[in-house]
């Protein structure tokens, strides 16, 4: 079993349910971390307050936003105005889809309002960037908005995080050997935008990964977390990691956990 805890990688899971918060539970967002640098990766609803237990703002380095939809960018609007208001903060890089800096001008109706508060970077298929000892790599993936996901890399070790994403050769290029492998689920059945759970363990499967992260699968049911559909990550897959010892995010079978999950 590969850890991605050490001194070199480490992924936190600051929430994972769509299409809006629960308490204690915010949409999509992560944090990966490094000795030297925290890239906060995804801003869906809620994720600020929940990234505060875990960073400070000054700590993060570099926001990568895989895409528009309000579970994946919005609190990116409350970090604005948490940076705003805080001019001793540094300004994070933003990494976004193109289209991201007018739309959170629009929302905030001043012009420049992202570049004033931002170092601003629109992402395209095969955008390769660095923060500090960490390697960003956008690959662009099949979703109905344009979206991207990542592989980041640092001494040696890939964390990937697939973003919403149909199942293809794109997110076969997100998940490529990678030592751990974030990868949405949450289709009941097969569609173009979004994986089944089956889709994803087929796809992490022949990826060739090392341990996965399967954020909720709202609808389809799981073994392990009581749900009555078998997981296809748990059964000859890579291994399968999630909090509680339950292998979806979402643990219907036990109590809801209050922290998020850390690999
Ligand atoms: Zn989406």
């Amino acid at each position: 079993m590969v850890s991605v805890s050490d001194d070199e990688v480490t992924l936190t899971v600051l929430g994972c349910v769509t299409p809006y918060p629960r308490p204690d539970e915010p949409c999509s967002g992560f944090l990966i971390r490094t000795p030297q640098h925290v890239v906060w990766v995804d801003a869906g609803s809620g994720t600020l307050a929940e990234l505060q237990r875990h960073a400070k703002l000054g700590e993060i380095d570099a926001i990568w936003i895989s895409h528009l939809h309000p579970d994946h960018s919005s609190d990116l609007l409350a970090a604005w105005n948490a940076y705003v208001n805080t001019p001793s903060l540094d300004k994070p890089i933003v990494f976004g889809p193109p289209g991201w800096t007018q739309r959170l001008d629009a929302i905030i109706g001043r012009p420049q309002a992202s570049e004033e508060t931002f170092t601003v970077v629109e992402l395209h298929d095969g955008y390769v960037t660095g923060v500090g000892d960490l390697r960003l790599h956008a690959v662009a993936v099949r979703h109905s908005v344009p979206t991207f996901g990542l592989r980041a890399g640092s001494g040696g070790r890939i964390v990937a995080y697939s973003a919403d994403t149909g199942p293809g050769k794109q997110v076969a290029a997100v998940a490529d050997s990678a030592d751990l492998l974030v990868i949405e689920c949450g289709a009941d059945e097969p569609q173009s935008y979004h994986c089944t759970p089956e889709e994803a363990g087929a796809i992490a499967t022949a990826a060739g990964v090392r341990s996965v992260v399967h954020p909720p699968c709202t609808r389809p049911r799981c073994t392990v977390c009581g749900r009555p559909r078998t997981c296809p990550l748990l059964s000859g897959g890579p291994d399968s990691r999630t909090r509680n010892d339950c292998h979806c995010l979402a643990n219907a079978a036990g109590p809801r956990p209050r922290r998020p999950f850390i690999v």
